[in-house]
């Protein structure tokens, strides 16, 4: 019985790790199936995460003895995720989801439907707070490094549930991932203490966390989602705060069209600089992960705002 009962774990590992690669394989960049769908799980809980960060901090507390895919493919901006009919076999066979209830209706639908693992849910592990124009919950909690340690803990601790016999790796791993999140969060508090200006033009408002971690003042060009468009009277309208400001750039992001900040930016003389809201990985940031772009943002942030 033991016997039949490791083949059919081990067949259904099989389908589910297939259906993730191929998810990761018809992302923008193609032949790539990413660090992020593992691989080398040594029979630790199978886990699919919903987008980039999730992966992350699943990959990094699972020690090398887990498998994560996710659900939001390379390249892919996640707001408004709709799950492939694998997907959401993918959702069914995991022994641990990693979502977001909120940010990625479809993705609730499925889980609510057929999840059968263990599911974290970060809005109830994570202290989320309300978008800054005031219509419901602002999403993008990873942009800070503090409450992304949060959810290291919480991965370890359902991990540990799972699969208790690595339950040590587990915690271990977190605890160095949250060492290096509070290194990153010192550095961003270092850096960022005394600048020129604290206002930042953002081409969509994903900065919230991170502006109010760390002082920062923003000015989003469009909404919290990010195919939402300014309208030309938003547009002058920035263009008189940039000025009383002092703001020397206007920022765009990877995974979004420039249009619009590049419009804002030919109208003011501002520059265009990148900062990455880290939604998933592009192309141009497969070789990154979380740490390296968020430092990377701290560099573009100190030299915009002349800190
Ligand atoms: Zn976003």
């Amino acid at each position: 019985m033991i016997v039949m009962w490791i083949c059919q774990r081990a067949l259904r590992r099989a389908a589910v790790v297939l259906a993730l690669l191929l998810v990761a394989g018809c992302g923008a960049n193609g032949a790539d199936a990413g660090s992020d769908t593992g691989g080398e799980g040594a029979g630790g809980p199978l886990t699919v995460a919903a987008f980039y960060p999730l992966a992350f901090v699943a990959q990094r507390v699972g020690a090398g003895q887990v498998e994560v895919g996710q659900l939001t493919s390379p390249g892919v901006e996640p707001h408004d995720l709709e799950p492939s009919p694998r997907q959401v076999v993918a959702v069914s066979e995991a022994d641990v989801l990693l979502v977001q209830s909120g940010f990625q209706p479809a993705v609730d639908d499925v889980v609510a439907q057929g999840a059968q693992g263990s599911v974290i849910d970060v809005a109830t592990v994570v202290d989320l707070a309300p978008a800054a124009n005031g219509e419901g919950i602002d999403p993008h909690f990873w942009l800070d490094p503090l409450r992304m340690a949060t959810l290291s803990g919480a991965v370890a601790e359902a991990y540990a549930g799972t699969d208790p016999k690595n339950a040590a790796k587990y915690r271990s791993a977190a605890a160095e991932l949250t060492g290096q999140l509070e290194r990153l969060d010192r550095q961003f508090s270092a850096g960022l203490a005394d600048c020129q200006t604290r206002t930042v033009v953002t081409s969509h408002d994903a900065f919230g966390y991170l502006a109010d971690r760390y002082d920062l003042e923003l000015l989003p060009i469009a909404g919290i989602d990010p195919s939402n468009e300014p309208s030309p009277q938003r547009l002058a309208e920035l263009a008189d705060l940039v000025d009383a400001e002092d703001v020397t750039t206007v920022f765009t992001e990877t995974l979004v069209s420039p249009a619009v900040a590049e419009t804002l930016a030919a109208e003011t003389g501002l520059q265009v600089a990148t900062l990455d809201p880290i939604e998933g990985l592009s192309d141009e940031t497969s070789d990154e992960d979380y740490l390296t772009l968020m430092q990377d943002n701290l560099k573009a942030l100190i030299e915009a705002n002349r800190c």
